[in-house]
């Protein structure tokens, strides 16, 4: 182990001081950031970043945390600056305040019954990967709460890895820029965030699951919407004149093909999810989302829903349907591919960690998806956690170290290798 006890024992501390001040983000909210208590866990970061030697730390009106730690090499202005970000808020959908953290050492290897509710039980049938955390120190909510290592971990992560290198001078690294962001969990994690005055070359989120996870991909998305356009006359006196959208919209939807539906389908398959209908007998509207890991298949899949969209049309004299459709997000594979290293580098420092990568590709969108179309080549990190978004959260000190180890390792390759 490249760290010791030290850090182990400050990681711990950070964060179990970060998860007990309450940073649940509101879905309902129009203001940014969505709930100010948000900016309490900001506020003492600053304060903590300061203490690190970050002397331009500083919190922005949308409660994101900004600070930079300058290169200690010698290569001029050849330096390159590595973002590491991860989010303060947590999950609204589930109690995220008063978090009593429920600290297990040497865990071993029996299921966990959570302390403040005991119906409430981390099964290790469940959970295969607590399997891998016998003899580690586990930490979980009393069952009550969050825990909200998603994402408090990757903070603790990012604020230890400073504190190393605050103790170890000659630990050669690039320029630093850490950002801590607000909103993650309503999607709104990017909304204010400015890529030019985060002047980082390639990022990083802190704010994966499991050890060794490497997430570098990420659906493709659109979302349509069909409208189709009957006919209402009195059902007394229809025949031959009705057009009815109702039986039309139900067609479409039987037509679809149920092999590529979200309840079909894992892994790098595609779907169609018809998720909301609405109408009557002369107008009905339905909602589709439309994934894929590939810009073809997501265009294939768009061509069948018009094609069967026609059909339907074809097969009702007097219809008319519509499909408009919108891009949401696209896989943020496209946009890492343009420059290599930034996975490359991130596989290269696991391997030094010890760590065995495992690339993951995301059935959803991340907040350093759109970073990369924004301009910031941004994969997602491991930073330990289990269960996000459940009150069966748990996360494993042990692996909550090698984050830190390999983040190291990531700024000693950037160093290396790395060069304009
Ligand atoms: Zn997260």
């Amino acid at each position: 182990m490249m760290i010791d006890e030290k850090y182990m024992k400050e990681i711990l501390e950070r964060f179990l001081r970060y998860v007990q001040i309450d940073t649940q983000s509101d879905e309902e909210s129009k203001s940014s950031p969505s709930t100010e208590k948000q900016k309490e866990l900001g506020r003492l970061l600053v304060k903590e970043l300061q203490d690190l030697g970050i002397s331009d730390a500083e919190m922005d009106e949308w409660g994101y945390v900004y600070g930079t730690l300058d290169a200690n090499t010698k290569s001029g202005d050849k330096v390159l600056t590595i973002g590491l970000l991860a989010h303060m808020d947590t999950y609204f959908g589930v109690k995220g305040g008063q978090v009593k953290p429920n600290v297990i050492e040497n865990y071993d290897g029996n299921d966990i019954v959570l302390p403040g509710d005991k119906t409430q039980v981390i099964r290790v049938q469940e959970n295969p990967n607590l399997t891998r955390c016998i003899g580690h120190t586990i930490i979980t909510s009393d069952g009550t709460t969050l825990l909200g290592a998603d994402d408090k971990a990757g903070i603790a992560e990012i604020m230890t890895v400073l504190s190393y290198l605050k103790d170890h001078k000659d630990f050669l690294h690039p320029r630093v820029r850490v950002g801590f962001t607000t909103d993650e969990e309503v999607g709104r994690g990017v909304e204010h965030f400015n890529v030019q005055k985060f002047g980082a070359d390639f990022a990083y989120t802190v704010d994966g699951g499991e050890l060794g996870e490497i997430e570098d991909e990420t659906f493709c998305a659109d979302s349509a919407t069909v409208e189709i356009i009957g006919l209402d006359v009195h059902p007394g006196y229809a025949k031959g004149k009705m057009v009815n959208a109702v039986r039309a919209a139900s067609m479409l939807v039987e037509a679809l093909p149920k092999n590529a539906l979200p309840e079909t389908t894992e892994g790098r398959e595609p779907y169609l999810h018809p998720y909301q209908i609405q109408g009557d007998v002369s107008k009905t509207v339905i909602k589709f989302l439309v994934r894929a890991f590939t810009s073809e298949e997501l265009k294939g899949l768009e061509r069948v829903l018009e094609e069967r969209a026609k059909d339907v049309g074809n097969a009702f004299s007097g219809l008319r349907v519509a499909i408009k459709v919108e891009e949401s997000y696209k896989n943020m594979k496209e946009k890492l591919d343009e420059d290599p290293r930034v996975v490359d580098f991130a596989l290269e420092a696991a391997r030094m960690a010890q760590i065995e990568p495992k690339r993951k590709a995301i059935r959803g969108g991340t907040d350093g998806a759109r970073l990369c179309f924004m301009g910031l080549l941004t994969p997602n990190l491991f930073a330990g956690g289990q269960n996000f978004h459940s009150v069966h959260e748990w996360v494993s000190l042990e692996w909550m170290v090698k984050s830190v180890e390999m983040l190291l390792c990531l700024l000693k390759v950037w160093t290396m290798k790395g060069a304009r």
